[in-house]
């Protein structure tokens, strides 16, 4: 779905939300053949909550990332040390 408007095709799921939950697990169903709609109230870019990711978080999305080939998710867990 994009702009308000619905494709004219069946799909086998709908997520709700888009946001880094949501465009995750819709990136990986995606990436296993699901048919997948993502609905979502607001528009990006958008503002997003959160300046610090823990490690263990990190992790998860590093395995996710592997588990699924999706490389797209590593920019997010990058760690940038600068002025060293
Ligand atoms: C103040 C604060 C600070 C935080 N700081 C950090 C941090 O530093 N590091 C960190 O890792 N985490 C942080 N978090 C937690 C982090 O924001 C969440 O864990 C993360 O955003 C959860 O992702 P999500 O995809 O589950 O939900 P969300 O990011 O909330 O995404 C939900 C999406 O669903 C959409 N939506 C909601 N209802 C509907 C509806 N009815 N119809 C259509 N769309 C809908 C919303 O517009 C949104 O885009 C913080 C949270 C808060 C509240």
């Amino acid at each position: 779905m994009r702009g308000g408007q619905v494709d004219q095709q069946r799909y086998d799921i709908a997520i709700i939300g888009s946001g880094i939950g949501g465009s995750i697990l819709a990136t990986i169903l995606s990436k296993e053949g699901v048919r997948v709609v993502v609905i979502e109230e607001s528009q990006h870019p958008k503002f997003a909550i959160g300046e610090s990711m823990i490690l263990e978080s990190s992790e998860i999305f590093r395995q996710l990332a592997e588990t699924y080939d999706i490389p797209e998710i590593l920019p997010i867990i990058v760690l940038k040390i600068s002025n060293l």
